[in-house]
């Protein structure tokens, strides 16, 4: 079995997951593996991919679970053994965490960490409608989805198909919840300090 970390981070859309995934994948050492990422790189490029998820992500749903599983497993198979990934925006369905677990076990390697952000929806279309800030101030590029009915539809969907995947990962003994309304760099020291004294499901 792999000794990679493989660490999967959840929350609704605007918990500020891109910019904790960024600080983790620093301090960790590790390869970031965001979807939301792969899919805009994929707009962009005017792939047959970007082509097939443009008209989900624009209107705040889900892209295909077999779009996204086969994007993901692309990723992870270039991946060294001993190099740890970061999910970030994936899973997003139970049916995705399966196809995961399912991956990781035909690599030897298995999910080893879940932190879950909590944010509070009110607070989250407050954020999303300021607009995307990096640490030092700048705005990032307007996304097309941070429109607040899109944003409101988002939340729909993170409730309906995403947050079961707290159970499913409580019942495995791999989740860790937080809250994320904090400090960026504090909560970043928080997640490392958690995962290195529990040292869970190792
Ligand atoms: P994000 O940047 O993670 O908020 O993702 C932006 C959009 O891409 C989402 O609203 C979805 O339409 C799509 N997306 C990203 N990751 C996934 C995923 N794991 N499964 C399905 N759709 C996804």
């Amino acid at each position: 079995m792999s000794s990679a970390c493989d660490m999967v981070l959840l929350g609704p859309p605007g918990a500020g997951k891109g910019a904790q995934a960024r600080r983790l994948v620093a301090a960790l050492d590790l390869v970031a593996i965001g979807t939301g990422d792969l899919l805009r790189e994929a707009v962009a490029e005017g792939s047959s991919v970007g082509r097939s998820a443009e008209a989900h992500m624009r209107a705040g749903g889900l892209v295909p679970d077999a779009l996204i599983v086969e994007l993901v497993e692309r990723r992870l198979a270039e991946l060294e053994p001993d190099t740890g990934a970061l999910f970030d925006g994936f899973p997003r369905t139970i049916a995705q965490a399966e196809a995961l677990d399912a991956c990781l076990v035909r690599l030897d390697r298995r999910v080893s960490h879940v932190v879950a952000l909590d944010v509070g929806e009110d607070e989250i279309v407050a954020r999303l409608s300021r607009g995307r800030f990096e640490s030092d101030g700048s705005q990032l590029v307007a996304r097309t989805d941070d429109r607040p009915e899109i944003v409101r539809e988002r939340l729909r969907t993170y409730r309906e198909q995403t947050a079961p995947l707290l159970g499913f990962y409580a019942e495995r003994g791999l989740l860790l919840r937080l809250d994320g309304s904090g400090e960026p760099a504090a909560l970043c020291d928080e997640i490392v300090a958690a995962i290195g004294v529990a040292g869970h499901a190792s």
